[in-house]
């Protein structure tokens, strides 16, 4: 994978350098195909998967404008967080451009239900989450975790949260053929009392911190940032997928405006290291 800069109103943009013509997918919600474990992007038949990791990663960091180039059909999943995606983007450094950044500001309130799992979301100046999620196992239970993106937040309180699963699940999905790559190295993995990774917990609630994370990955592909304040139970990407596409498609639940209160996260981070390196000049991005 290759980040390379984009103008200003590119959006976030997924190439496929392995295929003939080079085809491009932009990172919307309505070019979501599969959410089965994984966020997908796609159209006549080219597909992105697992793009939720990135995807939440830019968001916290602030990046609306970057061209992603793959030579595959998958984002590497890496450590299983958004860790690894927040190194390099404060090794290459970010750049403010001379434009007005976007955000999609919710106006009213609204709710989706599918079962015990809900998602809703209520008018907000600030980009707030709430999250709760109940496993039955010794180890995960009940969490619930609450989170507002501000300077650095998102690199400090869920960038290095993992990708979690089942010993019984991924053994299954094994025997189907899927989560091929899934090991020790890429995912926390619990058996029927106790976990299996050695060096144990990043965060105590590592767990719900990880769903905080998919849940701002899947909502970054509005395409701009975002103002409101989320309760979430118990969903996946499937429900985060049909709730952006709710939130955005019904007449007056949110507009798109320019954004005054939500700040670039990246820049002035207390304990970084300065991001003084630019961006090489933009290029042709398509
Ligand atoms: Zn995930």
């Amino acid at each position: 994978m290759k980040l390379r800069p984009a103008p200003p109103n590119f959006g976030v943009r997924f190439k496929r350098v392995d295929l003939r013509d080079r085809p491009v997918i932009a990172a919307h919600h309505n070019q979501v195909v599969d959410t089965f474990l994984a966020t997908t992007l796609g159209y006549d038949g080219v597909v992105v998967s697992t793009v939720e990791h990135l995807m939440a990663a830019l968001f916290g960091s602030g990046v609306d404008n970057v061209l992603v180039e793959l030579d595959g059909p998958e984002v590497p999943i890496l450590d299983g967080s958004a860790a690894p995606f927040i190194e390099v983007l404060r090794e290459a450094g970010l750049r403010e451009q001379d434009a007005l950044r976007k955000c999609m500001v919710v106006g009213r309130s609204l709710q989706v239900r599918d079962g015990d799992a809900f998602i809703k979301v209520t008018p907000c100046r600030d980009f707030r989450v709430r999250y709760a999620i109940d496993f039955p196992h010794p180890l995960v239970g009940k969490q619930e975790y609450s989170w507002s993106l501000n300077e650095g937040t998102f690199a400090l309180d869920i960038a290095g949260a993992r990708t979690f699963g089942f010993l019984k699940d991924v053994q299954k999905l094994q025997s189907l053929g899927l989560a091929q790559g899934g090991s020790l190295a890429n995912a926390i993995v619990f058996d029927d009392s106790g976990l299996l990774n050695k060096d144990g917990f990043r965060y105590s609630n590592e767990c719900v911190r990880h769903k905080v994370l998919d849940f701002i990955g899947d909502l970054a592909l509005a395409g701009v940032t975002l103002q409101g304040s989320f309760e979430v139970r118990k969903a996946g990407h499937a429900l985060h997928n049909a709730f952006l596409k709710q939130l955005t498609s019904r007449p007056g639940y949110c507009a798109v405006s320019i954004a005054t209160r939500v700040q670039i996260p990246f820049f002035q981070t207390p304990g970084m290291p300065p991001l003084g390196r630019d961006f090489p000049a933009v290029g042709k991005p398509m």
